[in-house]
């Protein structure tokens, strides 16, 4: 190295700790501003990429525990608490079983969005039981539903896609595979088990007269030619199935209206949440989508945008 004439080695020393010190107090003082703002402060967030992290681990055989009647009830009414703008009142319903209440800003939509879910200081989403999205720019008038994660392949961001598409929605987000749990035996499933945090709030969210969208998916294999099946479930086809099942045949898509033909057994006419709409009369759909329409991106956002304007369809009172 070249050294520089009339400056002694303890000189250039004396030159370069002061600027060593400097850089170490600058980039403290950065690192103190990130910590103070955190990692839930002004920043918008994707919701897209909060639930793809929160997804990607799903599996069948991953943890998953049976939550007991308090623990779904309590769920359910902190979800009941925020739709009614008691934010207080859902927090205290949501504490004592692990699950807290934030709120954000979401990147795509700009609007304020509230997420009930595991609280990192509690048990944890090894029990896998889900998440709650709810839209505060607007009165919740309806629901966009996603029993199978994962396991339906991309249902979970067709859920967000349809929450951000319309105002006024609640995701309600399964926390686990359909086959998790130590023996597979469908515990987790709450497609067909009532006793979900799932179920427990998409019944609530029911019972207050929301209308519902729940998302599946299909192999082509079990219904050749078909890119998706439109149902009430258990309930009686209504304007909503028409609107929806002629919207995703005007983007060219290949619908099965199962109030007109057989759909290979994909009617669910089983649904748990299903049944409880059918019981109080409440408008609820069951959508199966074929593998393209929901792996594929404009696929995707196409169908989207029309289970968004049914949804939007709901926030308009229907006048006798
Ligand atoms: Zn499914």
């Amino acid at each position: 190295m070249e050294t520089q004439p009339g400056k002694s080695a303890g000189a250039r020393r004396a030159v370069l700790l002061p600027a060593v010190a400097l850089l170490v107090l600058a980039a403290l003082a950065v690192g103190l501003t990130v910590a103070a703002r955190g990692p839930a402060g002004p920043q918008p967030v994707d919701l897209a990429a909060r639930v793809d992290e929160y997804t990607a681990g799903f599996a069948p055989g991953t943890p998953y525990t049976v939550p007991d009647a308090a623990q779904r009830r309590a769920v359910a009414d902190g979800v009941v608490a925020v739709l009614d703008g008691r934010p207080d009142e859902a927090g205290r319903a949501l504490g004592p079983v692990g699950y807290r209440l934030t709120e954000f800003t979401e990147a795509d939509s700009g609007r304020r969005v509230a997420e009930i879910a595991d609280d990192p200081a509690g048990p944890g989403s090894a029990r896998g039981w889900g998440r709650v999205y709810l839209d505060l720019s607007a009165r919740a008038s309806w629901s966009v539903q996603v029993p199978h994660p994962v396991s339906d392949s991309r249902t979970e961001l067709l859920g967000v896609d349809v929450f951000r598409a319309a105002p006024g929605g609640v995701l309600v987000l399964a926390g686990a595979h359909r086959r998790a749990g130590p023996d597979g035996s469908g515990a987790a499933d709450p497609a067909h088990r009532a006793d979900t945090v799932f179920a427990a709030v998409t019944e609530a969210l029911t019972a207050r007269g929301l209308p519902g969208l729940q998302v599946h998916g299909f192999d082509e294999g079990s219904l050749p030619g078909q890119d998706a099946v439109v149902s009430a479930g258990p309930g009686r086809a209504g304007p909503a199935a028409e609107l929806t099942a002629d919207g995703l045949g005007t983007a060219g898509y290949a619908v099965c209206r199962a109030w007109r033909e057989k759909c290979g057994q994909l009617e669910g006419t089983t649904n748990v949440e299903g049944r409880f709409a059918a019981g109080l009369g409440v408008p609820w759909l069951h959508v199966e989508l074929a593998g393209r329409l929901r792996t594929e991106p404009a696929r995707r956002a196409a169908v989207a945008s029309v289970l968004a304007a049914t949804a939007a369809g709901w926030r308009t009172p229907v006048t006798p």
